[in-house]
């Protein structure tokens, strides 16, 4: 009896030693911080990137280097609009510095400044360029068009698939340097293209002219770091990141502006 209570008590204290430890072994396993706060802090904060004293500045990034993950990685993001797009801004206004286009606004620039004279041509392009192609991408974004974009696009294209097919055309086959073009053009009509360089349809006598409203940047420095030679596979991603809320806000402006609609 006396053995039988002794070996219970046994039991009890054994069972209730191993519980103990396992909750122990539990509570020494540590949740780690998520990811994306712990890599956000080490890219740093795009509203820290700051122009050199002129007309034109860094306007931030609609949201954190690391928030377009897995689709483009916050490396090239961070290297992308601090230091590339940084230049192109610095240097337009060094390039405009006491001359009249520091009292034109950006758009006269592109449209009726001197093409030839590629200091000011590449680096308001760059400029211009890659502050649409900030905005019209977004965490949690991609999909379709919606309302009124949906279906100038499926009047003009035939259908998003359609629409989407040419854009992926245009960005995969444009040779070396360049950006993939949605433009609002002179009649309404919703047009698909690629320039050069840091070239943009706004630009006098461009493969595609017109008033752009969705811009991929296919220059190698977009996309190198996470795939290389893949151009292809960075152009499915883009369509993940797609803000086209801000397309299509773009798109309504752009008609406005035409006189288009009321
Ligand atoms: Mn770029």
């Amino acid at each position: 009896m006396k053995f039988q209570k002794t070996a219970i008590l046994c039991f009890a204290l054994m069972t209730l030693f191993s519980c103990r430890k396992k909750n122990n072994l539990e509570e020494v396993v540590q949740i780690p911080e998520p990811e994306a706060q712990a890599t956000q802090s080490a890219y740093g904060n795009p509203a820290d990137v700051k122009a050199a004293k002129g007309k034109f500045k860094m306007r931030g990034l609609p949201y954190a280097y690391t928030a377009l993950e897995p689709y483009l990685d916050a490396k090239t993001m961070e290297i992308h609009y601090s230091r590339h797009h940084l230049s192109y801004c610095n240097n337009l206004n060094a390039a405009i510095k006491g001359t009249d286009l520091e009292n034109w606004t950006l758009e006269q620039i592109l449209k009726s400044s001197d093409p030839n004279n590629m200091e000011i041509r590449n680096n308001a392009g760059g400029y211009y360029n890659h502050n649409l192609f900030w905005e019209n991408m977004a965490p949690k974004a991609g999909g379709q068009p919606k309302d009124s974009l949906a279906s100038a696009i499926n009047r003009d294209f035939g259908s998003y698939d359609a629409f989407k097919a040419q854009f992926v055309q245009a960005a995969g086959k444009q040779f070396g340097s360049g950006w993939a073009w949605l433009v609002v053009d002179k009649t309404g009509k919703l047009a698909v293209g690629s320039t050069s360089n840091q070239d943009n349809p706004i630009m006098p006598d461009m493969p595609i002219s017109g008033t752009p409203i969705l811009a991929l940047d296919v220059w190698e420095h977009a996309y190198y770091l996470k795939f290389q030679n893949k151009r292809g596979e960075y152009i499915s991603a883009f369509f993940n990141v797609v803000n086209w809320a801000t397309v299509e806000k773009r798109y309504l402006e752009a008609m406005k502006k035409t006189q288009l609609i009321p």
